[in-house]
């Protein structure tokens, strides 16, 4: 992953070549990754210290932490009961005042450490004069001639530590392998290729930092890695971090854009772009206008899919913006062209929606719609498969072309797509990205287009994506009502147990979301708990019950009851999150709210407000956390997906954000895609420059 990650580099080394890291040490740095001398020297100091200044403990001010230095003039243990453990105490003097070092569990090499006449700096904050007291302080041993560059008098890195080794000895240990290896560290390639010669470790800095390559001055990598470490001012520590940080993801972008071209080196597309004979009838049947934006994405993929290479397309748009239609038509585009289609999808209620939607718009075109999934395939059962007579009927294609639908069971062994020109996957963030290859692998490079409803900040998109073109679907349907979104505490639930009804009785339909399917310790509400106490209260409206434990044929006559209306309130988990679309539901409540994340949220509610009815997202959280009343806030603010997702990226990072399942976010010691959306696209346009 790192530029000069190669066997061949002298920072390959074993962390042992660097003095003072014997068996033990480096057995105990291994618990923090670190194994070379490269690991140690990109170690990321998690603060600094800045020890050019100390307070004299007389200055300490209550409620604001400093480092103060000191000579020991007492300490030992104190017990209230024998045997126990008690807390441990000593006694800080620097000519001004006292301070009291105080640790409420004693350990044992405490009294060995804490000595009388020895000189510590201490790090924390007092929060009385009387008397002053550090609690729990962070401590450092000056003992020695080089403390003085090292340790005190500049600013000072705390890094991330483990048992046995303390800041003061990993800092030591950084300090030392930066003065053997430092002239080691060699400029990164693209680097080289960018600016020639860089300037020179010992050169002056740069005053202002501008990352536009053909102005900028960049430190050198060498220089990054000291800075890092040993700021001269705060403000280098950031700019080093940028410097690290474009190098991560200039790595990166150039594996993607690699990747790309030996594709588009190799693979050579089917023709695929279909001459309109289907569409037409298709467009003309449908009962609405494809939006401006789903008319000009559905250019951009006609485009692709008669081009030279195989489409790799990303088709990203709010939730109810009508990504379906735009799959479908693209689909059509395949079969025109006499090739087969496969469709995926993460879940089976989504399959099944598609494959009802798909029978409903593709049969009377002659196209064969099956399905695939875990527990169900057309042909098997005698239901499932259309009758042969009904697809030769209106058949215009010769031979007729299928669209095979399913979940990731589509993948699995065994299952034949013969011909296929067009891979669709929905809801991408649930399949990872071997699983897409795996799809892919199964055609002879059929276009691939891969649709996702939680809008991805660009950041991740073009980490994750970045081997994907993009399309984006900027505008939703008319014709819709709004969605209206309340937070309100637990205790207001009568009231809007009350509004629901009211809605039900007007001929409306609600969903209602619950974290957990059986309760547990963590004390959020479960939905089958609340199912039975519901369904009396709710009577005579019917409630329908959904979760990832009911079997999928029940699933199904659930969703079709509530499809039908038979079902008037449907209570779920976040099962529902994705796809589903009932357009005579519009209320969504959602309990525990403060357990969901934004994007997830989001999701939810765009369940709702898919009618032409006014809809109503009512979000119930008791939490009084502050930052978790703040993030519920941004749902009642608005109803931009993107927006949303750039918060939630914010607030609970990449992994959050694309959930559990998601593995193919990549890990970074600099880069931080939460706010590196400049240092992204720079990477991206700095690897495309390097690969010409
Ligand atoms: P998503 O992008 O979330 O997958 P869907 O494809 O499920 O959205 O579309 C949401 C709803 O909007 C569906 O009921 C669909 O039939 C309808 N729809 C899609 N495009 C249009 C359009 N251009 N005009 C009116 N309704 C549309
Ligand atoms: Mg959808």
């Amino acid at each position: 992953m790192l530029p000069t990650d190669n066997k061949t580099s002298p920072l390959a080394a074993p962390i042992t070549s660097v003095w003072g890291v014997g068996s033990e040490r480096a057995k105990n740095l291994a618990r923090l990754d670190i194994f070379t001398v490269e690991d140690l020297l990109l170690h990321k100091p998690r603060r600094y210290e800045d020890r050019r200044k100390f307070l004299s403990i007389r200055e300490l001010k209550t409620g604001e932490p400093a480092t103060v230095r000191g000579r020991i003039i007492a300490a030992g243990q104190k017990t209230w009961k024998k045997g126990a453990r008690g807390m441990f105490e000593c006694v800080l003097d620097d000519g001004t005042a006292h301070l009291y070092l105080r640790w409420w569990q004693s350990q044992a090499w405490m009294a060995d450490y804490y000595v009388t006449g020895r000189e510590f700096l201490a790090f924390g904050k007092i929060e009385s004069l009387r008397p002053r007291t550090f609690e729990h302080p962070e401590t450092e041993l000056l003992e020695t001639d080089a403390d003085e560059f090292i340790h005190v008098n500049r600013i000072v890195p705390i890094h991330p530590l483990t048992e046995g080794i303390t800041a003061r000895v990993m800092r030591t240990l950084i300090w030392r392998a930066l003065e053997k290896f430092e002239t080691q560290i060699t400029e990164s390639e693209w680097a080289k290729l960018q600016f020639g010669a860089m300037p020179s470790a010992s050169q002056a800095k740069p005053s202002t930092f501008n990352l536009q390559p053909s102005t900028s001055l960049l430190p050198s990598r060498a220089n990054a890695v000291r800075m890092i470490h040993f700021p001269e001012e705060l403000t280098d520590v950031e700019f080093a971090r940028q410097r690290l940080a474009l190098d991560e993801f200039v790595e990166l972008q150039i594996q993607i854009q690699t990747r790309r071209k030996k594709f588009e080196a190799s693979a050579k597309a089917l023709s695929c772009a279909g001459d309109n004979r289907l569409i037409k009838p298709f467009l003309a049947q449908l009962g609405f206008k494809l939006t401006n934006a789903q008319t000009r994405v559905l250019r951009e993929i006609r485009a692709d899919m008669g081009g030279l290479h195989p489409m790799r397309r990303l088709l990203q748009g709010d939730v109810g913006s009508g990504k379906t239609a735009v799959a479908a038509c693209a689909a059509l585009m395949a079969l025109e062209s006499g090739f087969n289609v496969a469709l995926m999808s993460p879940t089976e209620i989504l399959a099944e929606q598609h494959f009802r939607n798909f029978s409903r718009w593709l049969e009377p075109l002659g196209v064969k719609v099956e399905m695939q999934t875990g527990s169900k395939k057309t042909g098997e059962d005698g239901g499932w498969r259309m009758e042969d007579g009904k697809n030769a009927r209106s058949s215009i294609l010769h031979p007729p072309s299928s669209i095979f639908i399913g979940t990731h069971a589509l993948l699995t062994g065994g299952f034949d797509l013969p011909k296929l020109g067009l891979v669709i996957i929905d809801e991408q963030h649930k399949f990872g990205v071997t699983q897409r290859e795996q799809l892919v692998r199964k055609g002879n490079y059929p276009h691939l287009l891969v649709m996702t409803a939680t809008p991805i900040p660009r950041t991740l998109g073009l980490t994750l994506y970045g081997d994907l073109d993009l399309s984006t679907i900027d505008e939703l349907p008319p014709g819709r009502g709004s969605v209206k979104t309340f937070i309100r505490v637990a205790d207001k639930l009568p009231k809007v147990w009350e509004f629901i009804r009211q809605k039900l009785a007007e001929g409306r339909q609600a969903y209602v979301v619950y974290p957990r399917v059986e309760e547990n310790v963590d004390g959020l509400k479960a939905v089958t708990k609340e199912f039975d106490s519901l369904k009396t209260k709710l009577a005579p409206f019917r409630v329908g019950l959904l979760h990832g434990r009911v079997k999928a044929a029940e699933k199904e006559i659930v969703m079709a009851d509530f499809r039908a209306n038979q079902i008037n309130v449907l209570l779920a988990t976040s099962l529902i999150e994705v796809g589903v679309d009932v357009p005579n539901a519009t209320v969504m409540l959602i309990e525990n709210a403060e357990s969901f994340g934004l994007a997830q949220l989001h999701q939810l509610r765009g369940r709702i407000g898919r009618g032409a009815h006014e809809s109503f997202c009512i979000l119930i959280s008791d939490v009084k956390k502050p930052g978790s009343q703040d993030r519920l806030r941004v749902m009642e603010e608005t109803t931009d997906g993107f927006k949303i997702a750039e918060e939630d990226l914010k607030l609970r990072g990449p992994g959050e954000l694309l959930g559990q399942q998601q593995s193919g976010v990549p890990q970074f010691r600099f880069g931080d895609l939460r706010g590196d959306i400049a240092l992204v696209r720079q990477a991206r346009e700095i690897a495309a420059r390097c690969l010409k």
